[in-house]
């Protein structure tokens, strides 16, 4: 086993070190081979100072000082791929890249437009800086009328946690509206928090905000409890990930599922409306907080094969490997900054992927992914027709919604 150089006595090396012995699996971190897998598929590996393996390095050297002076953490996009492909199972996504993110923080080395997304967040409850009262807006005039808990003071079956960019972007709200149609063709009865519900607080935490994340959980909790019902579906991936491993910590448990999740065991009562054909080659982007995170692969695919006359094609990158479309652990808010350093954008790449793969469609299945990848169908020449839809878009259409 090898251990931090800390023979000149105690340094900031040490003290970090400590603090991931006291993360679950911290200790693992002990164990690297070296091998450099983790910075060799790190997406964004080639442009950080410091890809993992060379921040463990620089631990061991005790030197890891010298990483924080960099600002190349930033282009990490918690994407989970070195997590995945490490072959002493050290959890450098949760434990060693969030650790330094949070250093980076603390020493106030953070990009302006991350900095402004962490104050939206604390200051509005989103990190798109919107008003609460017009977290419902989107669900305006779907019939049946969306109930929202705080009206209507009834108990309910799902609570559907919608999150940040359902309820708020113009181009996801569609997505959320299909997704409302679909629920309510199945009968289901379901509500939403609309103004009591705020941002999970998932990429605030895994861009190093630990505190705003706890905030927000905290804000949600509480929100939670003043209503009953059964359990959550929700249609981000990240509010997923959160509302499933990282709130029980804070006392917030409650059985938690993506909705690909949900209408794959409801696939029986879903198949007989599902009666118009799509016909079209369709490749699904993996998102890195469903499938990596969480081992959901099979879900979403089994949902678009179950839409007749579409066909699933997949990508190069697929499942443990896929692309990650660079918004999530603060990509999202960090565009400006990763462009200056990087001059190319993850979502163009994964757009290359998918016309390769001979698809008409990218479907997706994270409010991230949408906005991202139709931006970077615009940059990207070759992508020619590609349209990008989410799975519960494609689904309401097969559904005639
Ligand atoms: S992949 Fe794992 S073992 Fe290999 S260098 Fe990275 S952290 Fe160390
Ligand atoms: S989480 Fe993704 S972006 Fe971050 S270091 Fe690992 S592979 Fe690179």
């Amino acid at each position: 086993m090898v251990t931090a150089n800390v023979s000149q006595g105690p340094s900031f090396s040490e003290s970090f070190y400590t603090s991931l012995n006291e993360m679950a699996n911290g200790r693992r971190i002990r164990t690297c081979l070296q091998c450099g897998t983790c910075s060799g598929v790190c997406p964004f590996g080639y442009v950080m100072d410091f890809p993992p393996s060379r921040m463990i390095a620089a631990l061991r050297a005790g030197v890891f000082d010298k990483v924080l002076k960099s600002d190349t953490i930033w282009m990490c996009v918690s994407c989970y791929a070195c997590t995945e492909i490490c072959p002493s199972q050290i959890p450098l996504t949760a434990a060693l890249m969030t650790r330094a993110k949070e250093e980076m923080l603390l020493a106030g080395k953070v990009p302006a437009e991350l900095q402004d997304a962490l104050e939206s967040s604390q200051r509005y409850g989103n990190p798109l800086g919107e008003s609460p009262r017009k977290r419902a807006l989107w669900a305006k005039g779907i019939e049946p009328e969306i109930t929202i808990l705080g009206k209507a003071k009834q108990p309910v079956d799902v609570l559907w946690f919608v999150g940040d960019y359902p309820s708020y972007h113009p181009r996801v709200h569609l997505t959320s509206r299909a997704l409302a149609r679909v629920f309510n063709a199945l009968g289901m009865d379901f509500g939403i928090l609309g103004p009591e519900e705020c941002s999970d607080g998932d990429s605030q935490r895994l861009a190093g905000e630990r505190g705003l994340f706890e905030l927000l959980a905290e804000k949600n909790g509480r929100a939670f409890a003043r209503y009953e019902f059964n359990e959550i579906v929700t249609s981000d991936p990240h509010a997923f990930n959160a509302l499933k491993h990282e709130y029980p910590a804070l006392g917030i448990s409650y059985p938690v599922r993506h909705y690909t999740e949900f209408l794959t065991e409801r696939l029986d009562q879903l198949k007989p409306l599902l009666r118009k054909e799509v016909p079209a080659r369709v490749t699904f982007h993996d998102p890195c907080y469903l499938g990596r995170a969480n081992g959901l692969y099979e879900e979403p695919r089994a949902l678009l094969s179950a839409i007749p006359g579409l066909k699933l094609v997949e990508m190069y990158h697929t499942r443990e490997t896929s692309l990650c479309c660079g918004g999530g652990g603060g990509g999202m808010w960090l565009d400006g900054f990763q462009w200056k350093k990087a001059h190319t954008r993850l979502s163009e790449w994964r757009v290359r992927e998918a016309v390769a793969a001979g698809a008409d469609i990218l479907a997706v299945a994270c409010p991230y992914e949408l906005p991202r990848f139709e931006d970077a169908a615009k940059m990207v020449k070759e992508a020619g027709q590609l349209i990008v839809k989410d799975i519960a878009e494609l689904l309401a259409e097969a559904m005639e919604l």
